[in-house]
């Protein structure tokens, strides 16, 4: 065949493992998995590194408090990996932002999709655009969004229906409704961990754990910064 009769097409693909239920709990007492192998990256954007610097902290310290109060069994450990809603609503928006095989969708529809979002984010202010983009998700900035984006394009909503399906709509108001349980949550926490500091040990790493699950899965850790 002739050099010019070649029609050479360009294949330009990705893949990035992601979980649906991170992070990853291990069935094992005295391990703990940090970083990629926990799973506790955001299904969206894929920031692992991201992930483990956010929580460095939080990590350490439980890592030696679980230590120094003897709290290794696996679901001692599995407090150091909690449920976090703010984790989990953004599988959602992964498969807003993905095509299943055999389904074909507008060329445009995901571009447009991200269009209507960051506009009404971007016209939201700083509070609710900084910490999408540094992959922290918070319930009041999320409700403010959807609200603008229903009242700005309605239009896009049976669109995304039909591409991600009810059972994961309803899934996905599940963890909706735990954001918003979380965020009420770390209102009291502050109170909840001046008691927890007298608790005997290894109940004082268990509610440790729990509090900073809630801080950490309403998104609550995180400040802007200048
Ligand atoms: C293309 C790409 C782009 C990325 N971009 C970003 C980004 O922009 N922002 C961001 O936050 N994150 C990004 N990440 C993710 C980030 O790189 C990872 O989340 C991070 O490196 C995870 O660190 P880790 O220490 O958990 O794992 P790793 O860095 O994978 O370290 C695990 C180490 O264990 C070693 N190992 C494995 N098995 C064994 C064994 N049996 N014995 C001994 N050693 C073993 C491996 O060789 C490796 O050195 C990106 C990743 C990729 C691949």
């Amino acid at each position: 065949m002739e050099i010019a009769a070649l029609d050479v097409q360009r294949a330009l693909f990705g893949l990035f493992p992601s979980y649906r239920n991170s992070p990853l709990a291990l069935p094992w007492p005295r391990m703990v998995a940090i970083g990629d192998s926990s799973g506790c990256q955001s299904p969206l954007s894929f920031g692992g590194f991201g992930a483990m610097l956010r929580h460095l902290k939080r990590l350490s310290t439980g890592v030696r408090d679980a230590l120094t109060q003897d709290a290794l069994s696996q679901k001692d450990l599995g407090l150091l990996q909690p449920y976090q809603p703010n984790l989990s609503v953004t599988w959602l928006f992964q498969r807003a932002m993905s095509v299943r095989t055999n389904r074909s969708l507008a060329p445009n529809q995901i571009n447009d999709l991200l269009s209507v979002v960051f506009q009404a984010m971007d016209r939201l202010g700083d509070p609710v655009l900084r910490p999408f983009l540094q992959d922290v998700v918070q319930f009041g900035p999320l409700y403010q969004t959807l609200l603008q984006v229903s009242l700005q394009a309605p239009g896009m909503i049976p669109k995304i229906l039909q591409q991600v399906g009810v059972a994961a709509l309803l899934d996905w108001m599940g963890h909706f409704g735990a954001l918003g349980t979380y965020s009420a949550l770390t209102q009291i926490s502050p109170l909840l961990g001046s008691w927890s500091d007298r608790l005997p040990e290894p109940s004082r790493f268990r509610w440790q754990q729990r509090l900073e699950g809630w801080i950490y899965g309403a998104g609550a850790d995180y400040r802007i910064k200048d």
